[in-house]
């Protein structure tokens, strides 16, 4: 008998036995121990080992610091991994699809694309909300995962828990509610659904709030059965030594993460206000998240200007609905400063 789970896994997934590693079969348990198992190098330089395959440190951190068990935990290389790992589970290519509500975060087509699986798409309205009854009606039992970021990337917004979780009740695969930018928002993380909603997996990043972009890190929570497929398709060593040593420092900092977003809401803030003074901003939307979506009177021009001074914006424009946009992140006081005199002298 199969699990709900395994019938929405591509059927092949279930026979893959996982490569055995040499780290697989033998973990260090904190003893005295010589190995040479793994062809490595043995001379020590503090990465010439393996990384733990399975990050079983990180894990008992998080998994505390989140009220989750271990088993309810995958590490990826980025959010971005567990993205194109999640298709790569779920959707057969050339057959099935994924479904997103535009405009949206890229990453979840361009790895579609790249797997050969449809991607239907429903927007959202005008003023960036929802089209629940939209999205439920335009998926069949081919669509498998329904990609939702919130707060919305590239628009900021939050979309109303009630939303999400009819779409949880009424999606017939999983939902991947994303939530690189939680932390900005006044929230709670969608983590505390995960018991209620077999069909949840929660993303979350080191790349934002976290201040670790570099180090590539992505988080995703769900049942303890999908986190065990995530694991049986992932490349053994697929987070090394650094990125597991700065996740457990960064974990260690939560008082400099919360103070630091203290600053950004103040700084996003001041933004807003200097933004909604300016006679060339027409819209500033509002914002859950660490930028700001603009409506401009000219977005090629002002993208222009303020490159011109130094300050990389994004041209948002292309996007469904976000005709003339830019999105602005919100930077330190200094940098945030120097926006604001800019927008001073471009405003006379
Ligand atoms: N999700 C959303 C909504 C994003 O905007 C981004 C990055 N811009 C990501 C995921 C990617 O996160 P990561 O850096 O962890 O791959």
């Amino acid at each position: 008998m199969k699990t709900p789970l395994q019938k929405l896994l591509r059927p092949h997934i279930l026979a893959i036995q996982p490569y055995q590693s040499a780290r697989h079969e033998f973990t260090d348990q904190g003893d005295a121990i010589t190995f040479m198992d793994a062809n490595e190098n043995p001379f020590d330089n503090g990465v010439n080992r393996y990384p733990d395959p399975f990050q079983t440190e990180l894990k008992a951190v998080l998994a505390s610091q989140k009220g989750l068990s271990p088993e309810q935990i995958f590490l990826s290389n980025g959010s971005d991994e567990s993205i194109v790992l999640l298709i790569q589970l779920f959707c057969q290519p050339g057959e099935e699809a994924i479904l997103i509500a535009q405009p949206t975060f890229g990453m979840y087509e361009v790895a579609a694309q790249i797997q050969d699986v449809a991607v239907k798409k429903v927007p959202l309205t005008t003023d960036f909300q929802l089209d629940v009854a939209g999205l439920l009606a335009s998926a069949d039992a081919h669509t498998k995962l329904l990609f939702i970021p919130s707060p919305n990337n590239p628009t900021g917004n939050a979309f109303p828990e009630e939303e999400l979780k009819t779409l949880l009740r009424g999606f017939s695969g999983l939902v991947v509610l994303d939530e690189a930018y939680w932390e900005f928002s006044d929230r709670p993380s969608a983590i505390a659904w995960l018991d209620e909603f077999p069909n949840l997996v929660v993303l979350q990043t080191f790349s934002k709030a976290q201040g670790r972009a570099g180090i590539r890190l992505g988080m995703a929570f769900a049942q303890p059965e999908l986190i065990d497929y995530l694991n049986r398709v992932k490349l053994p060593y697929n987070i090394n030594i650094l990125t597991q040593q700065s996740a457990l420092r960064a974990l260690e900092e939560t008082n400099r993460t919360t103070q630091q977003l203290e600053w950004l809401a103040d700084e996003k803030q001041k933004l807003t206000n200097a933004l909604n003074r300016c006679s060339f901003v027409n819209k500033c939307f509002p914002s859950d998240a660490n930028f700001l979506l603009i409506r401009v009177d000219d977005a090629p021009k002002r993208y222009r200007q303020f490159l011109e001074a130094g300050i990389v914006l994004r041209n948002t424009s292309k996007y469904l609905h976000c005709d003339q946009t830019l999105r602005i992140t919100v930077g330190t006081p200094d940098e945030n400063n120097a926006l604001m005199a800019l927008l001073n002298t471009l405003d006379r």
